[in-house]
């Protein structure tokens, strides 16, 4: 079983101070995959400081040198790998980014290009942004042939670009709600990887203010049993004392686990020998 994590909203915002203090004992057990925003908006956001938030313009990451810096250092330790989080992350009247803005596929191909040349790795994941999605932002995302890590993500064929895994893929999970007895709108974080055409997907499940170890070790053990594989996303600058400590239980709950193998986030991607 391949256990991963993901950490989203890093960007020119980011202190690298503020990723050291979540993640110190962390990225020598796990790599994280950190999804990393090319060039952030500047508005009220909490992931934003507050002298920031009447900027209104995108700050591109190499704006902060000291946190380009620390991400080098971190990947060529083999600490963290790097996810593309949306091209600005702002949001529009009518939707989050990558279900709203007008030029989907070049902010893909713009800041994937961006990240892979300004820290020197190759970037073949994408977050979306508020894991907010638009049929438009899922053809984009095939299109440039990005694996997708989100969480609830619809699964409904009329929601999704049509493609000949489309059906089979829904039925799979349908297949799986109804032998773990859900009911049409219960909680679901399907275990697999869901391969399309050109990409593929997987789901994870979140830490943020409010859950607690119990949770994520039932979700954990559901995957376990039903021979799926588990990936935690969380956002550093929520992660204070209380989710720091989930955090750390949850890992030594995993590592106890026999099978239980510690992977960067793109590995839940490889197929399976
Ligand atoms: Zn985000």
């Amino acid at each position: 079983m391949k256990v991963a994590i993901r950490d989203d909203d890093t960007s020119f915002f980011t202190q690298p101070e503020q990723l050291e203090a979540v993640y110190h004992d962390v990225w020598d057990r796990v790599p994280v995959c950190l999804a990393v925003v090319p060039h952030a908006m500047g508005f009220a956001d909490k992931a934003i400081p507050e002298k920031y938030w009447q900027t209104h313009r995108p700050f591109p990451l190499e704006e902060n040198p000291a946190i380009v810096a620390r991400l080098r250092e971190l990947l060529s330790a083999g600490r963290v790998t790097i996810a593309q989080h949306g091209f600005t992350h702002e949001d529009f009247p009518d939707g989050h980014e990558f279900q709203a803005a007008p030029d989907l596929e070049s902010r893909l191909v713009r800041g994937q290009a961006y990240l892979e040349h300004l820290l020197g790795t190759r970037v073949r994941v994408f977050v979306p942004p508020h894991n907010a999605l638009s049929k438009r932002g899922l053809r984009a995302i095939s299109g440039a042939g990005l694996n997708l890590l989100g969480s609830f993500l619809s699964f409904r064929p009329s929601l999704r670009p049509w493609e000949p895994q489309t059906l089979p893929n829904w039925w799979r999970v349908r297949a799986y709600r109804t032998a773990t007895g859900r009911a049409k709108r219960d909680r679901l974080i399907y275990p697999y990887v869901l391969r399309y055409r050109r990409h593929a997907e997987f789901g994870c499940h979140g830490l943020i203010p409010g859950t607690t170890l119990e949770e994520l070790v039932r979700g954990f053990e559901e995957a376990r049993q039903a021979g799926g594989d588990f990936c935690l996303a969380t956002h550093y600058w929520e992660v204070d004392g209380t989710l720091k400590d989930v955090l750390r239980r949850f890992l030594d709950h995993a590592e106890r686990t026999p099978g239980v193998t510690f992977v960067a986030a793109e590995q839940l991607f490889d197929v399976r020998h």
